[in-house]
């Protein structure tokens, strides 16, 4: 007997023919013989839904409240699920993040899971009884009430599987596995059959939004294997899990895109120590997440800092700038540009092949599409283009990699 988690995202659960499916496969898991812990998100749609209504509502939603109310949409789905596991005769259970023993920190909307108290969903599982739990939802110890960040179902998913010791996690959506690039946008992406925690993050953190990236962190720093894979078909899926050495012999194993990016250049700023610090101090203290950073020295000796940003951000940045440069330099500038886009290749092999960002470029360069900054880690390479050419880019760096064919 296995103990497996199953963890199934919106699409999964996003109507009732599609919860009486996901009961009847969860009946299939036990029937084989295995106990199952089913981490359950909010049915599609309606987590944004709650989020339009509290935004048109008030332009400053208390982010308090806010976890009030968008964790209820996983209570309605996991009382549904366990409502049709009972009624195909499956002793079953819904329990919500506080009371699987879910304890977060750090903010609202945003909180980490810092411990589970697994003892409930233990008595429950010792009862005989198949647990449907709410996904991104836990308490902090104050029992406030917190929510994980988008598509933290994923994270409950991986927590609770390294919290009960589980033999099994699988991510079950609406996708067959982990593709080379978002399948709709390349048709002719191809499932990976394993990909390794670094790579699935850096995709993840670069716009694959098949995972959340916080979750693929807790996996690899507990050492939870899991496995993503379709809820409407028994296709294997893909594994995720520590590298081995066989992998970097892919180059490129997958490309990310991001879009409603924006960029904002901030040039005139003297060439001094501490002016980095003054500038990225201020967006910090804004609470916006800079992507790329860029900083060089312009021909007029002034130093030049370029960011990019999610474009929901561009106004804060603005705000949070204009003091501190006015403080700066009376040269200072701000520029700005939105619709742009951010495409992102991703894999281990980079560490050991060279030419992999010139093929990339050529690539682009062919398609006739302007490149505009580039930044680099080990494992990725990544360049911002015009919104509207984002998808013919994937698409060309996708041929340029022979993506869509089996690695020899
Ligand atoms: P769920 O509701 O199950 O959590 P998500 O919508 O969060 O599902 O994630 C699944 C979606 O992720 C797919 O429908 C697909 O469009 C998108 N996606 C983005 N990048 C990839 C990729 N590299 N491989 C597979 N799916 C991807
Ligand atoms: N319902 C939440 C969201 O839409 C969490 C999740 O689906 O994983 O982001
Ligand atoms: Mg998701």
């Amino acid at each position: 007997m296995a103990l497996i988690v199953q963890k199934y995202g919106g699409t999964s659960v996003g109507s009732l023919d599609r919860i009486r499916n996901v009961a009847a496969r969860l009946k299939k898991t036990r029937d084989e013989g295995n106990q199952v812990v089913a981490v359950v998100s909010a049915m599609s749609g309606v987590t944004d839904g709650l989020l339009k209504m509290a935004h048109e509502l008030t332009s400053q939603p208390s982010e308090r409240e806010l976890d009030v109310l968008v964790s209820t949409g996983e209570q309605q789905s996991i009382a549904l699920v366990a409502m049709a596991l009972q009624d195909i005769g499956v002793p079953a259970a819904s329990i919500t993040g506080r009371q699987a023993g879910i304890y977060t920190k750090g903010s609202h909307t945003r909180g980490r899971i810092a411990d589970i108290d697994p003892s409930m969903m233990n008595a429950f599982l010792a009862e005989g009884k198949t647990l449907v739990v709410a996904g991104f939802q836990g308490v902090t110890p104050e029992g406030m009430i917190h929510t994980l960040g988008r598509g933290g179902s994923d994270l409950t998913a991986i927590a609770i599987a390294a919290a009960i010791k589980a033999d099994v996690c699988q991510i079950l959506t609406d996708v067959d596995g982990v593709y080379t690039c978002d399948p709709r946008i390349v048709p002719n992406a191809r499932k990976l059959p394993e990909i390794s925690y670094d790579e699935m993050l850096e995709m993840a953190s670069s716009g694959s939004k098949v995972m959340q990236s916080r979750s693929v962190e807790f996996a690899k720093k507990y050492g939870v294997v899991f496995e993503v894979r379709s809820s409407l078909n028994s296709n294997p899926g893909t594994l995720v899990l520590e590298e081995h050495p066989a992998m970097e012999n892919v180059v490129i194993r997958g490309i990310s895109i991001e879009r409603s990016q924006s960029r904002v250049t901030v040039t005139g700023i003297p060439d001094e120590p501490g002016m980095s610090a003054a500038i990225l101090g201020a967006l910090a203290e804004a609470e916006i997440n800079l992507d790329m950073i860029i900083s060089n020295i312009a021909n007029d000796g002034y130093a030049r800092h370029s960011f990019t940003m999610h474009s929901n951000d561009l106004g804060k940045a603005q705000a949070a700038l204009k003091p501190v440069l006015e403080k700066l330099s009376s040269n200072a500038k701000i520029e700005t540009e939105s619709g742009i886009a951010k495409l992102s290749a991703v894999g281990i092999g980079m560490r050991s092949h060279s030419g992999v960002a010139a093929t990339m470029f050529k690539a682009l360069g062919d398609a006739g599409i302007n490149i505009g900054m580039i930044s680099t880690s080990e494992i990725k390479i990544a360049v911002t283009v015009d919104e509207r050419s984002i998808e013919e880019a994937a698409r060309a760096v996708h041929d340029a990699f022979h993506l869509d064919k089996e690695p020899v």
